[in-house]
């Protein structure tokens, strides 16, 4: 966002307007979404680290050069999430922050392996984040646990124990690149017989064919991120036919390399040929966007109009994990307020 962007106060005005629009948030890790005086707090709790010695330069070490480095910090902070009380009150705090800019559902990925290899029981961290989030009135937050890539693929047993845990699905994020989504067959085939809902990162750090592959050997759900199924019109043609609900995360992609910037992100394409396109903010503090300057971004650098955000943030209630129902009623709650009568920019 740099040559591209309009006047300041434009950008202003249609980050307000953004931040007060009714959302849903589809892809979001809890652990990434934690604000920045949080994770301070819980860096001091430990002894804090050289590297950071201060609120600001923490918020200044979250700068990726690559996927990889976003990865090798994702797994250094975790280091600072330790005990079961962490996971509630960092929880709270990851609601309090997406309610303040007017998110009302939202189906976030929290991801226990990594925990449980450093002692923590899946059980307990499910109960921790989940007093976390109850706390906070005002929006409704369900998990998805992220089986993570790396991990390896011997956890369909562990599929079965987080089902009995009140989780809606699953999701597989990780090192794309080093671990194609075949690997993971048997788990998505046992979470479809146990009635889980089923999400995988794909087409983000590997190209489409990931995507691919996702959709034929995993059956998926949902394909998150998506971004490099652009490279492969047959597999846009296909997307749009089936309307696949796709987790599209532009800043995020920005962030990581994945793009150079949202002038260069296909978000546009993918709406204007029909797909199922949602938008989501995927880690909010460790970036240091949130959602809402997602949807400013796509106003003001490729000419997304009011309207256009409308339909995504209503796509995004259809590519929910809700009930049919619910999807009806949150969308005729979103459609019914009155900041759509108002000129944002
Ligand atoms: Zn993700």
């Amino acid at each position: 966002m740099s040559d591209h962007e309009p006047s300041f106060s434009a950008r202003t005005t249609a980050l307000d307007w953004c931040r007060r629009l009714p959302k849903v948030e589809l892809h979001l890790h809890i652990e990434g979404g934690i604000p920045i005086p949080a994770l301070w707090q819980l860096v001091q709790k430990y002894g804090g680290d050289p590297i950071v010695p201060n609120e600001d330069a923490l918020r200044d070490y979250f700068q990726f050069r690559d996927f990889p480095h976003f990865i090798e910090l994702w797994i250094w902070k975790n280091k600072f999430l330790r005990e079961y009380e962490d996971f509630s009150f960092f929880s709270a705090a990851v609601a309090e922050a997406l309610k303040s800019e007017n998110i009302r559902y939202v189906e976030a990925f929290f991801s226990p392996g990594r925990f449980k290899q450093e002692g923590l029981e899946t059980g307990r961290l499910l109960e921790s984040i989940r007093a976390g989030l109850d706390s906070v009135q005002g929006i409704e937050v369900a998990l998805i646990p992220d089986l993570v890539r790396d991990l390896g693929p011997d956890v369909a047993a562990e599929v079965a124990e987080l089902r009995a845990l009140g989780v809606i699905g699953i999701g597989l994020g990780g090192s794309e690149h080093n671990h194609p989504p075949e690997n993971f067959t048997e788990v998505y085939r046992r979470a479809r017989e146990l009635d889980l809902k089923t999400t995988v990162h794909a087409g983000e750090a590997a190209g489409a064919d990931s995507v691919r592959s996702a959709i034929d050997a995993l059956e998926v759900d949902r394909i998150g991120h998506g971004t490099r199924a652009i490279e492969d019109p047959a597999l846009m043609q296909r997307l749009a036919e089936s309307q696949l609900p796709v987790e599209m995360c532009p800043l995020s992609n920005v962030a990581t390399g994945v793009v150079p910037s949202i002038a260069d992100h296909p978000v546009r394409q993918f709406f204007d040929q029909g797909l199922m396109v949602s938008i989501n903010s995927v880690d909010p503090a460790m970036f240091g966007h949130s959602l809402s300057q997602d949807y400013a971004a796509l106003m003001s650098d490729i000419s997304f109009i009011p309207e256009e955000v409308r339909a995504l943030i209503l796509n995004g209630i259809e590519s929910s994990w809700l009930d049919h129902a619910r999807k009806s009623a949150l969308e005729a709650e979103f459609v019914g307020e009155v900041i759509w009568n108002e000129d944002p920019v």
